[in-house]
């Protein structure tokens, strides 16, 4: 895996191409919005330098892995030459079905195309091209440069050695692999739905607020309150994952999403990115 193009540069694609070029490999990360690379491009450098001052990078691997990443608005020059492909772009299938088709036509018949989806079936992704053998999920976790558990899922048809390559590949970054199975969330993101699930039907009854839900969580361990977390991640993805797995599993109530969800979804409040959430991130708040 000497060459990897990332393809999406949003919160995850920019965490995972700077893990990926601090491991040693050559990152091509591309998206669709050149300013979504530029700002990737400079949380990137910033990460690192920041990473530096607080002395957990050397100065020189620092430098060394800025200089492995380019960025593109180009698809086709993204994976040109790539041993693996990494999606990702928004959790809507139909557009990451595209992306696949996409990536099969332009990339080296051997390369492996991996997504990086939450929640989305790796098999619909995998049926998107003409090479399902060598498509696998690679999940990682947000932030995707610091969290080490990365969930691997082949599907039916994925080679046992494609399979290993990308474990092979995971442990290289050191990070911790986990095979998973082609269900919907995967593990960990089935295990954090109810997580979710309960604290918005807390917060619709009224029973609590916000950072009094988070306090008690924080208090019993947990690193982050499912609001501060979600606010991390993005009101729009925690939202898209959890409709993607309630549908997936027919409408299952337990996974059904509340419209709190889709309230700041609607009103544009999706957590850090934007500076607002369920809390309030300007330089004066
Ligand atoms: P994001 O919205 O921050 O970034 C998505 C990026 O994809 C944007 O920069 C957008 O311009 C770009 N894009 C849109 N269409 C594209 C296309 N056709 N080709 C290439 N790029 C395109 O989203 P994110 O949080 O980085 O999530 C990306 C994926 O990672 C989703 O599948 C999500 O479920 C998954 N994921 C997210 C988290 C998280 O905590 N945010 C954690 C694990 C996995």
């Amino acid at each position: 895996m000497e060459q990897v193009g990332v393809v999406g540069a949003g919160t995850m694609g920019r965490g995972i191409a700077q893990a990926v070029a601090l491991a040693g490999h050559r990152v091509i990360l591309y998206d669709v919005d050149e300013g979504a690379v530029a700002r990737a491009w400079a949380e990137i450098q910033g990460s690192l330098e920041r990473g530096v001052a607080r002395g957990k990078v050397d100065p020189e691997v620092a430098q060394a892995a800025l200089e492995r990443i380019r960025t593109t608005v180009s698809l086709p020059t993204a994976v040109e030459g790539a041993d693996l492909a990494i999606e990702a772009a928004p959790e809507r299938l139909e557009l990451k079905q595209q992306i696949f088709q996409e990536l099969d036509r332009l990339a080296p018949v051997q390369a492996i195309l991996a997504s990086n989806t939450s929640s989305l079936s790796i098999h619909a992704l995998a049926g998107a091209t003409q090479r399902p053998e060598r498509v696998v999920g690679l999940h990682f976790f947000n932030p995707a440069h610091v969290m080490k558990l990365v969930e691997v899922v082949p599907t039916e048809d994925t080679l046992p050695e494609v399979l290993e390559s990308c474990l092979a590949f995971v442990r290289g970054l050191g990070k911790t692999p986990v095979v998973c199975k082609d269900t919907p969330a995967f593990i960990v993101n089935r295990v954090a739905r109810p997580f979710y699930g309960e604290a918005f039907r807390l917060l619709g009854e009224g029973a609590a607020d916000v950072s009094t839900i988070d306090r008690l969580v924080e208090s019993l361990g947990f690193r982050m309150g499912p609001f501060r977390l979600i606010d991390l991640i993005g009101c729009d993805v925690n939202f898209a994952v959890t409709q993607s797995v309630y549908h997936a599993y027919f409408q299952d109530p337990r996974y059904r999403p509340h419209p709190i969800q889709q309230r700041m979804v609607e009103s544009g409040r999706l957590g850090r990115k934007t500076g607002r959430g369920f809390y309030t991130y300007r330089e004066s708040a």
